[in-house]
């Protein structure tokens, strides 16, 4: 922990940093949670130390939208938990993967992505960087060579995440990583779902993570946020980055890379991206995703094996028709959830995501929905609370439906976000929906 008074010679448990990274108790008040620094600027010490921090030369913060002191701890906890150098908070997911992008491409350039992203980054890649000029391939990720196939001599990064969302698909992080730096180019990877508690892409070879903290490292619903992680391995002196080595016009004539090394792509995000296009994270939601942060270890444990007990539940259910948890042994992702995710309960930890197909349809599974009694019917994830959605006609409404094939979304699907409630009721409530909502069909 970096900015303990204690130096102990020790690597803390995921647990204990999910607690204590990043943060000590205030120097000046002597309060043990971390103070909101609810604060646009900071005074300078002298004109001195003004012209420094401009100079980047001393670090310390000039203002809330380069950097703050609340923000601050919320970074350092999440590169913590995600075994990286560094880490840069934004105002949401979508803005974390928008400043990750910026950070290092410009109109030109090109991405190959995995085709069962996000909706909504299917949406910011294909539709938004696209009118800068920034063209994205989108290849089906369960064949690492279909990566290899799409890249071409402009190609400046690889994109995927570790479980997709709504497909829960496990993406094999190694083998893509080794296709991206096979051409020089970075591997970043969306770890929402799994959350930094499940697995830690750096460590599998991935050279950037992406969160939306507003899901599982907040995990309650209440605060949108997002991060950039780096690894701090990337050669980014390798001729494919110049604007990582040469000094940069946009701050200061900084030569990143070579200034600040194994943190260099954040401080470039951070000056560049952040500082320029301002989609920073407010002091008060990084404070309340510091609250998330702190039971995210007991959560994920508790999210994983609900999870596995609603994907057996429904298995044997005879008015379900397909069950997709990577989580189950007869999952074609079951040996890599086994290799890439940590155990929970003797099982790979697969988060609380599944999805499933109801007998009767898209109808069926609309009335599922809407006979759900605490189950709520809601367009996120990653909350303490069980969530609902039929994706075909609402977060991928947006898609043509060759986009909702390759997506994987099909009419009938509904899908769950298993919360940490007791177990049995979660049960109780998608028995007695399922019975609602296929009665009447039958
Ligand atoms: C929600 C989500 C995002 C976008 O994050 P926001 O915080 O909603 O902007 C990106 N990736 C995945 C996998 C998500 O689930």
């Amino acid at each position: 922990m970096s900015n303990s008074r204690k130096t102990a010679d020790r690597d803390y448990g995921f647990g204990t940093r999910a607690i204590h990274a990043g943060a000590i108790p205030d120097p000046v008040t002597g309060a043990r949670a971390t103070p909101i620094h609810q604060t646009t600027s900071f005074v300078f010490d002298s004109a001195e130390h003004a012209a420094s921090l401009f100079n980047l030369q001393t670090f310390g913060n000039v203002y809330s939208r380069i950097s703050n002191p609340t923000v601050a701890v919320l970074e350092e906890r999440v590169a913590s938990l995600e075994g990286a150098r560094a880490a840069l908070a934004c105002a949401s997911g979508m803005a974390a993967q928008m400043t990750a992008i910026l950070a290092i491409l410009k109109a030109g350039d090109h991405i190959v992505a995995a085709s069962t992203l996000y909706g909504g980054t299917v949406g910011q890649l294909g539709i938004g960087f696209s009118r800068l000029g920034i063209e994205t391939t989108f290849v089906d990720p369960s064949n690492p060579e279909n990566f290899e196939r799409a890249m071409r001599p402009n190609t400046r990064a690889v994109y995927g995440e570790t479980l997709g969302n709504p497909l829960v698909n496990v993406l094999d992080i190694g083998a893509v990583a080794a296709v991206a730096h096979a051409h020089g180019v970075p591997l970043i990877i969306d770890n929402t779902v799994a959350s930094p508690y499940l697995c830690n892409p750096c460590a599998l070879g991935a050279d950037i993570v992406v969160h939306s903290a507003t899901k599982y490292l907040g995990g309650h619903g209440t605060t949108m946020g997002g991060l950039v992680v780096e690894g701090g391995k990337f050669p980014w002196d390798n001729g494919k980055f110049p604007e990582m080595v040469e000094p940069s016009r946009a701050y200061h004539g900084v030569k990143f890379f070579e200034t600040f090394g194994d943190f260099g792509y954040t401080m470039k995000a951070r000056m560049e991206v952040n500082r320029t296009f301002g989609a920073v994270l407010s002091p008060m939601s990084a404070w309340q995703l510091l609250q998330g942060t702190e039971t995210l270890h007991l959560r994920m444990r508790e999210h994983c094996r609900n999870a596995l007990k609603v994907a057996q539940f429904l298995q044997q259910h005879p008015k379900v028709s397909w069950v997709n948890y990577p989580g189950l042994p007869d999952s074609p992702y079951f040996e890599l959830a086994k290799k890439q995710f940590r155990a929970v309960d003797g099982m790979p930890g697969a988060s609380g995501i599944l999805t499933f197909g109801i007998e009767g349809g898209a109808a069926a599974g609309e009335r599922f929905i809407d006979a759900c009694e605490f189950l709520s019917h809601l367009a996120n994830i990653g909350d303490a609370k069980t969530l609902v959605i039929h994706p075909a006609s609402t977060t991928h409404r947006q898609l043509n439906d060759e986009e909702l094939r390759k997506a994987g979304v099909s009419a009938d699907m509904v899908r769950l976000s298993v919360g940490i409630e007791d177990v049995d009721d979660i049960l109780w409530d998608i028995d007695q929906a399922l019975d609602r909502a296929t009665r009447g069909a039958a």
